[in-house]
């Protein structure tokens, strides 16, 4: 037997591995088996170069339990070790610049595993005390027994083993009971080794029969060794794509929408199939998360530094034995490979949407409505897939066709560019709200789109930016009179005084409806003959910096503003001119009378007199109006709509 202090001479490496190096103590589970795996595959490899001669033999790694020794044991058939490599791999901890990288990163440990082959070291997380069982496939090797309790002390010596290959044998601490459980075990066999490429078991299989769960004498396989991702895309027909899918989220119901198998080999590793979700709200966004592996073992489904933000949204894997395994946030967003491999998935998901646009538009058209949050938020957070997504994004007209944003610009600019030279989009949010605005804008011959989607104003937004000159305006069919909204020559005129429509003003704002946080502002307008006496506008710009500000930090400015609306009393209806027609007029002196009888002066001669016009008798009516305004902009509920139901019918 011999003894000796593990190749790092610092005052011990143990603590470090317990309380730094592994944020999660389950993964002990994963390093092992992938060292186990690691060592039948190195044993497979020289087999097919003819260095091992003869049948390998049963091949499956192993996981048991031994609930009265404690023990947890990992063991495998691969090439195993000899007492020099056992050695040289385990007690030199396979690095010599381990321990200069520890003192350097201190605070960063988490960097360490994988770059600096840590993983076996991680049994001393969760045990007092682990063993080395390994006989090398090499002729005439001599099987070896390494013990080791969590400090720089091991022993080594011969032992006899009759099959080949390694026995990793943890005592598991009893801070860590848990990993004694079938359950848990099971549990993590099943998140860390569902798709390892070599078979792993772990007991037996179990059926129910008659109501009991009983044991068959078959072993209980964790994994599947072929994954889809790992196959050849001409192998898989689409049924084996959803399988797949299936394999991966056992509670997910719907089918994917369509899926991509991404391969590369240079200038990084990389494979894994990526799939489009039906998502239709926030809410069903991060249920299922793409997995992320490194030659088939799962590492994490928190990928968000390693794809860009709106590609969480997909569902699937990647493997890339290139991305750095178990490092902190900030590193791996400056990890170039990670960069890479961020901006060439971006290309594929971008590729192959224009790709299935081109080919099949009508299919792609008909999942529109279920991929456009995922594009257009792709569309807003990354400027590269924007120039490739503007392409192929499309738009919904209130009759339900769909265009391409240059597609609708051809279509509409004829009619609905301005004097000015502005293209107009008119859109609504939602068709029976605004209905009458959008019958006078069809009227015009006017098409309107319909954006109500949750990102809808952020994307009009973004496109309006991007236009050509600004010259390109997306403007909701009750901002403004039609007529203001796409101004074809200028502003009509009435030939009222200021006076006049002061006065009218005045009048209605006496009736303005009263409430928290909602303002009205009452203007004349010489708009169309046939559109309302009375009706309510709200201003694009403003609105929409109250809708964005929603979801958008840093504009909470704009949520706060109270909904404004201006009520517009359109000077070229008969209605109007006739309420016009009965105004009075008063030229007054009153302000100059008071002032002066207050300073016992007599008025001065240059006194201005001011003419005020008021409307008197004409409450009832005004209310009517005022009420129909609001009626057809969907605003009159509860108790005013049952006292203008009242006064309609005393009118009749
Ligand atoms: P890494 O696997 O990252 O190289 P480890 O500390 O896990 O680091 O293992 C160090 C080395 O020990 C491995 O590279 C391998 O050569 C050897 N080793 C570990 N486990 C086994 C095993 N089950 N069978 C054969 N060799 C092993």
């Amino acid at each position: 037997m011999s003894k000796g202090n593990i190749g790092v001479t610092s005052d011990n490496i143990f603590p470090v591995i317990k309380k730094f190096l592994y944020s999660d103590h389950e993964i002990f589970l994963r390093e092992l088996i992938s060292n186990a795996v690691d060592a039948t595959q190195k044993l497979k490899t020289l087999s097919s170069v003819g260095e091992v001669k003869g049948d390998l033999g049963d091949l499956r790694v192993r996981v048991t339990i031994d609930k009265k020794k404690k023990t947890l044991t990992v063991s495998d058939h691969g090439i195993g070790m000899t007492a020099e490599e056992v050695d040289r791999f385990i007690n030199q901890i396979a690095f010599s610049g381990a321990e200069e990288f520890v003192n350097k990163y201190k605070d960063k440990t988490e960097a360490i595993i994988g770059h600096f082959g840590l993983g076996f070291y991680s049994a001393f997380m969760v045990s007092k005390k682990v063993e080395i069982f390994s006989l090398s496939y090499q002729e005439d090797a001599k099987a070896v027994h390494w013990s080791c309790e969590g400090s720089p002390e091991y022993t080594m010596e011969d032992t006899i083993k009759a099959e080949r290959g390694t026995d990793i044998v943890l005592h598991i601490d009893d801070e860590f009971k848990q990993y004694l459980e079938d359950a848990t075990i099971e549990g993590l066999l099943k998140k860390y080794c569902k798709f390892l490429p070599v078979e792993i078991a772990f007991g037996k299989k179990k059926e129910w029969k008659d109501g009991k769960e009983v044991e068959l004498d078959e072993e209980n396989i964790i994994n599947d060794i072929n994954p889809a991702w790992t196959r050849k895309p001409a192998d898989l027909k689409d049924e084996d794509y959803d399988k797949f899918y299936h394999e991966l989220y056992p509670t997910q119901m719907e089918e994917p929408l369509f899926h991509i198998h991404l391969n590369v080999d240079y200038p990084f590793n990389l494979t894994g199939i990526l799939y489009f979700p039906k998502i239709k709200s926030n809410l069903d966004v991060h249920r299922n998360k793409i997995q992320l592996y490194c030659n088939q073992v799962y590492v994490t489904d928190e990928v968000e530094n390693i794809v860009p933000e709106y590609l969480t949204l997909l569902h699937g894997v990647i493997d890339s034995p290139d991305i750095p395994l178990n490092v902190s946030r900030s590193y791996l967003q400056s990890d170039n490979n990670v960069k890479k491999i961020s901006g060439y998935i971006t290309k594929k998901v971008a590729d192959k949407l224009a790709e299935m646009f081109k080919a099949d538009r009508e299919n792609f058209t008909k999942k529109w409505d279920d991929i456009k949050m995922f594009i257009q938020f792709g569309m807003l957070t990354d400027e590269k897939f924007y120039e490739k997504a503007v392409t192929f994004a499309l738009m919904k007209n209130i009759e339900g066709e769909y265009f391409t944003l240059d597609e609708y610009k051809d279509k509409v600019k004829d009619s609905q560019t301005d004097k000015n030279g502005n293209l107009i989009l008119l859109y609504t949010q939602d068709k029976e709200a605004n209905y009458t605005y959008i019958e006078r804008a069809k009227a015009k011959g006017y098409d309107i789109l319909l954006m109500d989607g949750e990102l809808d104003v952020h994307s009009m937004s973004q496109f309006e930016q991007k236009a050509d000159g600004n010259k390109l305006r997306f403007v909701r069919v009750d901002s403004d009179t039609i007529e203001n909204i796409i101004r074809k020559e200028d502003a009509a005129k009435d030939t009222y005084s200021d006076e006049q429509k002061e006065g009218l003003r005045k009048a209605f704002e006496a009736f303005i409806p009263q409430a928290e946080k909602l303002n009205y502002y009452v203007s004349c307008e010489a708009a169309a003959a046939d559109a309302l006496p009375v009706f309510l506008t709200q201003n694009e710009f403003m609105r929409r910096m109250k809708e964005m500000s929603a979801h958008q930090q840093g504009m909470s400015f704009y949520g706060q503003m109270p909904d404004s609306y201006n009520l517009v009393l359109n000077t070229s209806h008969p209605i109007i001119q006739d309420l016009v027609g009965k105004m009075t007029s008063e030229e007054v002196q009153e302000e100059v009378e008071k002032k002066a009888e207050k300073e016992g002066e007599e008025p001065k001669k240059e006194t201005v007199i001011k003419t005020v016009y008021k409307l008197n008798g004409e409450d009832e009516r005004l209310k009517q109006l005022i009420d129909i305004a609001l009626l057809a902009s969907g605003q009159l509920k509860g108790e005013a709509l049952a006292k203008f139901v009242n006064r309609s019918v005393e009118l009749l």
